[in-house]
């Protein structure tokens, strides 16, 4: 294991993620289709081509296009009437708190599992209170949510489940695409996600008439040109970017293959070190392939995962914290009682111990093999070669 020289740095530098893009040729058969229609939003032809075809892909029954994944989880609270309290995860991206904060819902948050790092069903049912409505899990990494016991929890209380899905668009469990579990699940399909629109998102559904809701509350309420029924927003997709997502559709499978080629090198090569926990491989799970998080524990592996994180810049990666610091660490929901770091032991330990290695097609085995040269590197000898 232990290596001598030092590892040569890349000469660009390397992010955790790379947006697919298809050919400019490609996308701009769209753009002429689009100049010559001259419709650029509002439920066009492109617009309706992506749901279905996307839809079928991960087996929805029923998707809503969205401008992006926020506006489309903010409409799915408003849908399903949320209020009071939501109880959720704070090891996840901000805007999973924040929707529920801008829709006036206080979220509580509930520890995480050691081992998924999703919401723990335990500490979720210990949450509930008379002002609870509902409850809002996290796929992280793509990684499933419990999603059997937190079905039970829902039931016995009455509660919505929602998903964020952003980071599990293909994920499967016990063949299953996870996006058909709980209420509403929400998809982001923003650039830094496998599957992207620049900006964009989804709400999916089994409910047909809930289906219909969302898409009135997509569109200003608006029923027809002397009727609005509800309060509406705007969280309609353009046809520019429909267009890019068509384009970016019929480039997954390869980058999919591409990245699990990937995840098998850092596999084979950093399972074996002391203190590295790889992500998990769940039985009956296929994971989603929208990123590959290792875990550092310090006292065995001789150096932080911060110091790994700083090591690694000097060669030109830029990996990862995500999701360090947790949403219980912002200034808006610290002062919450759930935001206590006593009641949150596991998602405090897990937060230091994450990071997220660069995950792209497009980086290459060749690329995959000298990230890890560099931690085997800087794991030889941590204090000199930080
Ligand atoms: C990307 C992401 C979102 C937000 O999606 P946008 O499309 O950027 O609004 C929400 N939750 C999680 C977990 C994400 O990673």
């Amino acid at each position: 294991m232990r290596s001598c020289t030092a590892p040569r740095a890349f000469d660009e530098p390397i992010y955790v993620t790379r947006p697919i893009l298809p050919s400019l040729e490609t996308y701009l058969e769209y753009l002429r289709e689009i100049w010559t229609s001259r419709q650029l939003t509002n439920a066009g032809s492109l617009t309706g081509e992506l749901e279905h075809l996307l839809g079928a892909y991960i087996e929805a029954s029923h998707m809503s296009l969205f401008n992006n994944g926020t506006m489309a989880l903010l409409t799915a609270c408003q849908a399903l009437g949320l209020s009071g309290e939501v109880i959720t995860t704070p090891f996840t991206f901000p805007a999973t708190p924040h929707a529920l904060t801008w829709s006036r819902i206080t979220p509580v948050f509930a520890d995480i599992d050691p081992v998924t790092m999703t919401i723990d069903p335990v500490a979720v049912e210990s949450l509930v209170t008379s002002r609870t409505t509902g409850i809002l899990g996290v796929h992280v990494y793509g990684l499933p949510c419990a999603v059997g016991a937190l079905q039970v929890i829902a039931e016995k209380f009455a509660l919505r489940l929602v998903y964020d899905a952003a980071h599990a668009l293909t994920t499967r469990i016990n063949d299953r695409p996870i996006i058909n579990f709980g209420d509403i699940s929400m998809l982001s399909f923003h650039a830094t996600k496998l599957f992207h629109t620049a900006e964009g998102g989804a709400l999916v559904t089994r409910d047909e008439q809930l289906r219909q809701r969302i898409d009135l509350l997509r569109n200003f309420g608006i029923k027809n040109e002397t009727t609005v029924l509800e309060c509406g927003i705007n969280g309609k997709m353009s046809e520019l970017h429909a267009a890019l997502g068509l384009c970016a559709l019929s480039l997954i499978e390869n980058e999919r293959a591409a990245r699990r080629k990937l995840a098998t090198v850092y596999r084979e090569r950093l399972g074996d070190f002391p203190g590295v926990t790889l992500m998990p491989m769940l039985p009956n799970v296929i994971l989603s392939d929208q990123y590959f998080v290792i875990r550092i524990r310090e006292s065995q592996f001789g150096m932080s995962r911060d110091a790994l994180c700083a090591a690694l810049k000097r060669f030109k990666v830029f990996a990862r914290r995500y999701f360090s610091p947790l949403c219980t660490e912002y200034p808006h929901y610290k002062s919450l009682s759930s935001a206590d770091p006593a009641r949150l032991p596991v998602a405090y330990a897990v937060a230091q111990e994450v990071i997220c290695l660069p995950f792209y097609g497009a980086l290459g085995i060749d690329g995959a093999h000298r990230i890890c040269d560099m931690i085997e590197y800087v794991f030889a000898a941590p204090l000199e070669r930080v």
